[in-house]
Order: C-alpha cells, then structure tokens, then sequence
C-alpha cells in the first residue's frame, strides 16, 4: 500500500517536515540516507550538516554559555514549568539534530536508514526506489535532501582528499596531522570563519584564504576571526595548487594574487575548503523543475 507520505532527508529541513506531518496523523516515513563511505566523503550522512558542527549558537531557545544562568535571567524560578538540564552550556549540533529527530519519532514517524536513488513522479501514487533497490510507493512526497559542501576540482585537491584536504573542519580537525601544524581555510563566509575558528584550538596557526579585501561572513563572525590570535588572513588570494607528496599528504597551498601580486606559497599541513554548497538534488533531475542552482 502507498505511504500517505515520504520524507526524503534528515536533516533540520527533514525533521521539521517529519514532525508536523506526524501530529497531522500523515504517518510519515522518513528515508534518512545511507550510512556508506561515499556519503561520509561527501559529508552527506543522516542529521545533515548540522551534524557536522560543535556548537549551535542562532538556535531560537538554545542560549549559548551558561544556560541555568540564561533561565534565572530570563523566567522567574516561580514561573519556570522546566529545569535546566544537567550540562551547563548550549547545544550543539549533532546533539540539536538528534533531539529533532527523537521528537520526529515520539509522534510516530517511522526511519529507513537509505537514500532514495530513483524517483518517478510520472505515475500516481509515486514511485521511489531505495539504495537497497526496494520500490516505495507514496502519495506525497516532500524533498529535504539539503546540500553538500564543494571542492574548487583542483587535481591537486582531489590527490589529496583525505590526507590534508578535507570539507569538514569539525569531522577532521582534530586528527594529528593538524595539530600544533599551520593549517589553511579557503573561504570567506560565515562557514569558513567557523572553521578557522574551531581548527584554532589545535593548529599552531590557520590561514584563511579569500579572494577579495573584505570578508563575506556576518559582522559577528568577521570579528571573531579578527579578533582570534591565531587567524592570519590572506586576502586577494587564491587557491592554485595543493602541495604535497605521496608520502606526507599535504605540505603546503601555492596561492594566486587576484591583484596582480606574485604568487605566494605557505607551509601547512591541511587545507579545509568552505566554497560553499551544491543542493543534493541530482536524482530528481529531469523529475521535478529546477532552476540554475538546481
Ligand atoms: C560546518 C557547518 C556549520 C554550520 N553551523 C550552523 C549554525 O551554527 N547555525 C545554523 O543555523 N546553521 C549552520 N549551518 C547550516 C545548517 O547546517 C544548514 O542550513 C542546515 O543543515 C540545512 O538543513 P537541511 O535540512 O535543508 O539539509 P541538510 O542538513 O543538508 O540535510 C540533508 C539531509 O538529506 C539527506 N539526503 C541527501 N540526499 C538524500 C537522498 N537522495 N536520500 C535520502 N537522504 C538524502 C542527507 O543525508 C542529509 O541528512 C552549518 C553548516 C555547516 C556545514
């Protein structure tokens, strides 16, 4: 028989959707994606990206710090109908996604731990099929298969790819290849300050590379990396060549001036890419309408 509905995705998006269509008595069946290497490397495992971070800080109701301290500043004790929970400070992602989900199936959603490979929405009800090869059949379907992070396609970068470049500061960060080791962040957004910053607490040092004179990110971030000691930043600048050998992975970033200065080459020991995100959408092309971005 065809599900009332099938969720494609678990990430925030995913949950969200899961939750509501379940107090709606939709009886949702959520497909989480497959737990595989290649979703791993392409950093698009179940709970999504923000998963994939520490701490949450722009969650509605998640203060960072202290968060007994936050409720006695915010709600009188009288008024207060929950306690704070044992562990004094904010939340972070793959706890937040793993709440989301433990509420998505408190009102009954059901899980299958797959990616849907295949779709077609020529035929009611619709068709799916599974990365087991199992058809699924649903009279609604609601697609949150969010997005995963890009490389620049350097052949360089792909050479490299799990022995010092990585897309995933929080996932990598704390190997030992990059500890007390320079490290460089090749971005300018929100999402690269974050990497830089988190990668400060073990790298001697982390270059963020960024193409123009002025950082991308939100005010609050840029100063943050402004403000941390072990942030260099390497404006007008981009990435041209990982440097490295088979025996060592990477040794170093050769980087381009993009106002005509001479190439500059740095010593690190792993680069992290943070060039923005490419939306999971490529089995549903030629199925649903998309635009440029896909
Ligand atoms: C390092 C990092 C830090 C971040 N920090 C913050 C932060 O502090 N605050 C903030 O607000 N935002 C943050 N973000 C952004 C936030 O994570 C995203 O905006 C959010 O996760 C998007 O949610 P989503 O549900 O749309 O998709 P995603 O989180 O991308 O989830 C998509 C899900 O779909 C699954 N999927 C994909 N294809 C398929 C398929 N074919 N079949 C089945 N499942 C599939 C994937 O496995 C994944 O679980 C951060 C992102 C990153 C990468």
């Amino acid at each position: 028989m065809a599900e009332k509905v099938i969720i494609i995705g678990s990430g925030p998006a995913g949950w969200t959707a899961a939750i509501y269509t379940a107090r709606a008595a939709l009886e949702p069946l959520v497909f989480e994606g497959a737990i595989t290497e290649e979703n791993r490397l392409a950093g698009t495992l179940p709970l999504g990206q923000l998963a994939l971070t520490t701490e949450v800080e722009n969650y509605p109701g998640f203060p960072a710090g202290n968060l007994e301290n936050y409720l006695d500043d915010s709600i009188a004790k009288d008024r207060r109908m929950i306690m704070a929970p044992h562990e004094k400070r904010g939340v972070s992602g793959p706890e937040l996604m793993e709440l989301m989900k433990q509420q998505a199936l408190n009102f009954g959603a059901r899980v299958i731990t797959q990616d849907i490979v295949r779709v077609d929405f020529g035929t009611r009800p619709f068709e799916l099929t599974d990365s087991d090869g199992r058809p699924h059949q649903a009279l609604a379907v609601i697609v949150a298969t969010g997005a995963r992070a890009n490389y620049l396609g350097l052949p360089s970068e792909e050479k490299f790819k799990n022995r010092g470049v990585s897309a995933g500061a929080v996932c990598d960060g704390a190997l030992p290849r990059f500890r007390n080791k320079p490290l460089a962040v090749i971005g300018g957004g929100d999402s690269a300050i974050e990497e830089a910053d988190y990668l400060g607490k073990f790298a001697s040092t982390v270059y963020i590379v960024h193409r123009r004179d002025q950082l991308r990110a939100s005010r609050f971030m840029a100063r943050r990396a402004m403000e941390n000691p072990k942030i260099q930043i390497l404006w007008n600048r981009t990435l041209v060549e990982v440097l490295g050998s088979d025996t060592d992975g990477v040794t170093g970033v050769r980087l381009k001036s993009t106002i005509g200065q001479p190439y500059l080459e740095k010593r690190v020991t792993g680069l992290f890419l943070s060039v923005g995100h490419t939306p999971n959408t490529a089995f549903l092309e030629g199925k649903l309408e998309m635009n440029e971005k896909k």
